[in-house]
């Protein structure tokens, strides 16, 4: 770094606000407010503001920008997703070329891991059935197995992965995880790349997606993965659980496997399209639970604070956190 480079990045830049107006409950008012609180008398500007000189803006905090409305910045030092995943960020192919950090705080993690486990006992606990028979007043248990006999596999093992996949663990579920790379999580039988993920598959009975949206995960949740699944496990057909994205899911496959009793449930956070359409088969079907991409909101005192202290520590000459690999896409 030069020391022009350095004299500059110590000056405490403009961060702009910028949230796309389609995203129901985001509220940009209420961001800037608590961007203006934890901010230590920076200049915030919610976006679009003519009267802001495109200059001065330093920092970018976003969600779901207008493709190319970033290149108006020229003196853009980092850019801020408001959630931890990039995959819409990604699709803008004229995103400047600076650190992109997305979103890891505790207040997401426990968020997501309250969904996962929510939907985990759903189904062990065989929820469906039991609400059913209640409808029709039918005392008939299934015997219920222990926990201990259920095997959970956890696709992607990153931030929102580790977390889900060791409060499992703790709940005395037999837990596997898939990543990309090798991890290592303290009773968690880990798998990783393509080579071990039947190995993977064939051991679930439960399968929990957390993988972000990339190129190379894009459709990944399709019928060839679904009957690698265990079939001879104590739920019988196994369990989808998806709240990565919905471009993760091939959604044609998840209703006919849901029909043909490849799979037996489905707990689903996330769809290509969003909102559903009203004739979508996914709101009636009986082995559907539906969320409407719920599972882990954003909040903005948590995530507002998040981003304050990286700019913070980065103006003070420190590294940025949890940047994002553009080469990887995550
Ligand atoms: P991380 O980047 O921390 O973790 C991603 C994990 O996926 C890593 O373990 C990574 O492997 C693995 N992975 C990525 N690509 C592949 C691949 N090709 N093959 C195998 N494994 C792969 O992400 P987070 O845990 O923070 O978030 C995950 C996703 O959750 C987000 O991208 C977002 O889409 C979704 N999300 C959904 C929300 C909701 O409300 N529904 C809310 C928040 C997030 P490795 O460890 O080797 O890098």
């Amino acid at each position: 770094m030069s020391g022009t480079d350095e004299a500059l990045r110590m000056t405490k830049g403009t961060l702009a606000v910028l949230i796309n107006s389609t995203q129901q409950n985001w509220l940009p008012e209420r961001w800037k407010a608590r961007f203006d609180a934890v901010c230590g008398g920076r200049r915030v500007v919610l976006l679009p503001d003519s009267t802001l000189d495109p200059a001065e803006v330093h920092y970018a905090t976003v969600w779901k920008p207008v493709p190319g409305d970033l290149g108006a910045f020229p003196n853009l030092r980092a850019i801020f997703n408001l959630g931890a995943g990039v995959d819409a960020l990604m699709a803008d192919k004229s995103l400047p070329d600076v650190p992109l950090v997305r979103v890891a705080v505790p207040d997401l993690t426990g968020r997501m891991t309250e969904y996962v486990v929510l939907h985990v006992l759903m189904h062990h606990r065989q929820e469906l059935y039991l609400r059913d028979s209640q409808r029709a007043k039918r005392w008939e248990p299934k015997y219920q197995w222990p926990a201990s006999a259920v095997t959970v596999g956890v696709m992607g093992l990153g931030t929102l992965g580790a977390d889900a996949a060791d409060v499992l663990r703790r709940l005395g579920f037999r837990v596997a995880g898939w990543s990309r790379s090798q991890r290592a999580i303290d009773g968690v039988e880990c798998f990783h790349g393509s080579a071990q993920i039947d190995a993977f598959l064939r051991a679930t009975d439960i399968l929990v997606c957390l993988l972000p949206l990339t190129p190379e995960t894009h459709g990944i949740l399709n019928r060839d993965v679904f009957t690698k699944l265990n079939r001879n496990g104590p739920l019988g057909a196994p369990v989808l659980i998806n709240a990565g994205r919905g471009g993760l899911q091939n959604e044609a496959d998840i209703l006919a496997c849901l029909d043909d009793g490849t799979l037996g449930a489905a707990s689903l956070d996330v769809f290509v399209q969003e909102p559903q359409p009203a004739d979508s088969r996914f709101w009636t079907h009986p082995k559907v639970v539906l969320t409407p991409h719920n599972a882990a909101d954003t909040d903005a005192d948590a995530i507002s604070a998040y981003v304050a202290e990286q700019i913070a520590r980065f103006e003070a000459g420190g590294a940025l956190e949890n940047v994002v690999d553009r080469a990887r896409g995550y």
